[in-house]
């Protein structure tokens, strides 16, 4: 007996035993409506519907799906599903309930033997909303792949139908949301906000290809749980349908995930109609959110690679499918765009900035991923270079690169781990992640991020994860300037210079942060040694407000001197700074307790710096900073520096500095 056969069998057999169990699974016969029973393959189905003995159908039809040959990108070949630890053990650790739903929030809660969806436990939203990812359901897929251990099968079909009794998809509207004050009504209308929130519908929708790959052959997946599949999974692909996000990644999600249903379930009537939207919003939104320098609308490097990776996902659906002619050469082209903008953003070591609400992205997952974009863009040399870190492939033939649009600009000596590098944000009002932080900045040197930006925790929930939200998104936690510590009110930086080559390269930008107060920063980059930033307040702000200029330090010790404005680090591994900000006579300066986080919900203290100045009644204040990286640790050489133009002017600047021995330096420019 063959195994598929013998499956089969045992399916049927066991059909009433399993389906009449705990979970209630019924045959739902509107399963055949949903579908387009003239599709190939489906005429036995079609035959034994319309005769009325849709048991049978039923099982002609789990007997069509298993036999049928459509795959994801994931999984091409379901004899090679492999597993690694991780997975392991959110799939064992799902027996029992205890269920993997973010990685900020490890160990994993358990949601009790009668799991409670609507379970709570730190009020952060994302930890509400990430439960209906069900993230681990896929990894108790490759469990029983791997294991031929039906406990996952049976386990998931069951949370499977667990999930449908309890979040049921009520309607309701905004209004009648908030207008519900008590009572059973609020908790099944709140819970609807989590549960069918488009993007977690989204992602069930993806993800349930892969669930039916890899379960579609157990005895668990009988004929009745297979109607009750396909009604949930056209119920979640309608209501995205209904129910597109207005913007921003997460309408790039959906879309995406609206093209694998279609591709991969292409039997339900709508599936034509559901691919064919995702499509044209992708082809629609990838002119609306990516400038025409690469760079994506939300202005965050973790944002930016998860929206390159959800088109090259559309675009390998469509390869598999045969639909790439849906996407037309100027897509591709966006995309390969994209991903130049980013390789130019980050570091030697494949990091990158954790400007807006990034997180750090880990050289091994980068690697791979260059991998698949040299595979899908062979002629690029840069991406096979930071496929290979090196062996193939070659750079680009420049160091330094500005992205106009969006306000990226690389200061670089070399490309190797013992560059100099500086990426300064200073673009137009980003969308929902960007953080307001024009004119901030992060430093590599010799193997080591400097000035690192703050991260950002956390997204949103109740007044304690707001609290730490807003914390790491304040102006004042990023390394620009301020007026009383206040979030910037706007942010539109233009850029009044970009001079990316020779001995002093230059950026010279500009937002109008605060109604009655301009902050126009200038960058120099010094023989491709050190950076000169002068930062100028300018604007009829007067009195006791105060200006302030902020820098976040590295983690651990950093000895300073109030005395002469100095920082410097001692660290050992031959990647060090000391910076000195000069100011006016009535300059103090404060430190603060400052955070880094580099995951969600993972934070550690460091020192947040900042160099204040009453306005008083002068037109401007001026700071000129001096950062001069180094490998040898401590407090050398002396730097000076003063304003050769007395005043500011909106059309240059002219200003002295000295470092150590060398001769006096002039550094200016006129627009
Ligand atoms: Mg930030």
């Amino acid at each position: 007996m063959n195994r598929r056969f013998f499956l089969v069998a045992a399916a049927a057999a066991a059909a009433m035993s399993l389906s009449a169990g705990i979970d209630a699974q019924e045959l739902r016969p509107e399963a055949f409506d949903l579908l387009d029973l003239d599709w190939p393959g489906l005429e036995q189905v079609k035959a034994l519907h319309s005769e009325g003995r849709d048991s049978a159908a039923a099982v002609a039809l789990l007997d069509y799906y298993r036999g049928r040959d459509i795959r994801t990108p994931e999984i091409k070949d379901i004899k090679k599903v492999k597993i690694n630890k991780k997975q392991q053990k959110w799939a064992d650790e799902a027996l029992e309930h205890t269920f993997y739903v973010h990685d900020g929030y490890q160990p994993s809660f358990n949601y009790g033997e009668d799991i409670d969806w609507q379970y709570w436990p730190v009020k952060d939203n994302e930890l509400r909303w990430q439960l209906h990812r069900h993230k681990w359901f896929t990894p108790m897929g490759y469990a029983y792949r791997v294991s031929g251990d039906e406990k996952y099968a049976r386990e998931w079909a069951h949370q499977y139908m667990d999930w449908i009794r309890k979040n049921p998809l009520v309607s309701i509207d905004q209004k009648e949301y908030e207008m519900v004050s008590s009572g059973e009504v609020k908790g099944a209308a709140e819970n609807v906000r989590f549960a069918w929130r488009p993007l977690e519908v989204s992602h069930r929708l993806q993800d349930q290809c892969f669930q039916f790959q890899l379960f579609v052959d157990s005895p668990y997946f009988t004929p009745e749980f297979l109607t009750e599949f396909l009604v949930n999974y056209r119920r979640h692909a309608d209501h995205i349908m209904h129910n597109y996000s207005e913007q921003g990644n997460h309408l790039l999600f959906e879309a995406q995930r609206m093209i694998y249903a279609g591709s991969f379930f292409p039997e339900f009537r709508e599936a034509a109609e559901w691919r064919q939207s995702g499509v044209d919003i992708l082809n629609r939104e990838i002119k609306v959110q990516v400038y025409d320098d690469g760079g994506q609308f939300e202005l965050d490097p973790h944002y930016h690679l998860a929206t390159i990776d959800i088109f090259l996902k559309a675009l390998s659906m469509a390869d598999l499918n045969g639909f790439r002619h849906d996407f037309p050469q100027s897509y591709i082209d966006t995309v390969e765009k994209m991903i130049v903008f980013y390789a130019n953003i980050c570091f030697p070591d494949y990091s990158n900035p954790l400007f807006s609400d990034a997180k750090m992205t880990g050289k091994s997952t980068m690697i791979n991923s260059y991998k698949r974009y040299s595979q899908i863009f062979p002629d690029n040399q840069f991406f096979k270079y930071l496929a290979t870190e090196g062996k193939e492939g070659a750079l680009p033939d420049y160091l330094s690169k500005g992205f106009l649009n969006s306000g990226f600009f690389v200061f670089r000596n070399g490309w190797g781990m013992d560059a100099l590098q500086m990426v300064v944000k200073a673009g137009p009002k980003g969308e929902w992640h960007c953080q307001p932080d024009n004119g901030t900045f992060e430093m590599w040197y010799n193997g080591r991020s400097l000035f690192q930006d703050s991260g950002s925790y956390v997204y949103a929930g109740d007044a304690e994860v707001m609290e730490w939200r807003n914390w790491f998104r304040a102006t004042a936690h990023h390394n620009t300037l301020t007026l009383n510590n206040e979030n910037l009110q706007t942010t539109e930086s233009k850029t009044l210079l970009w001079q990316p080559e020779g001995d002093v390269q230059i950026l010279v930008t500009e937002n109008p942060s605060y109604k009655n107060l301009k902050h126009r920063r200038s960058v120099f980059f010094v023989d491709g040694k050190y950076f000169v930033i002068v930062d100028e307040a300018v604007g009829s702000v007067s009195g006791n407000n105060n200006v302030n200029l902020h820098f976040q330090m590295p983690r651990g010790n950093v000895p300073n001197s109030r005395e002469d404005m100095t920082f410097y680090t001692e660290f050992e591994d031959g990647s060090n700074f000391m910076f000195q900000c000069f100011g006016p006579d009535n300059m103090t300066m404060k430190k603060e307790p400052g955070w880094i986080s580099t995951a969600y919900n993972k934070k550690v203290q460091r020192m947040n710096v900042s160099f204040n100045v009453k306005k008083l009644d002068s037109p401007s204040v001026r700071y000129i900073t001096v950062i001069y990286p180094k490998e040898k640790a401590g407090k050398e050489p002396a730097l000076s520096a003063k304003f050769l133009n007395k005043e500011f002017s909106e059309d240059g600047l002219k200003i002295q500095v000295k470092v150590g021995k060398e001769k006096k330096r002039v550094l200016e420019y006129a627009l």
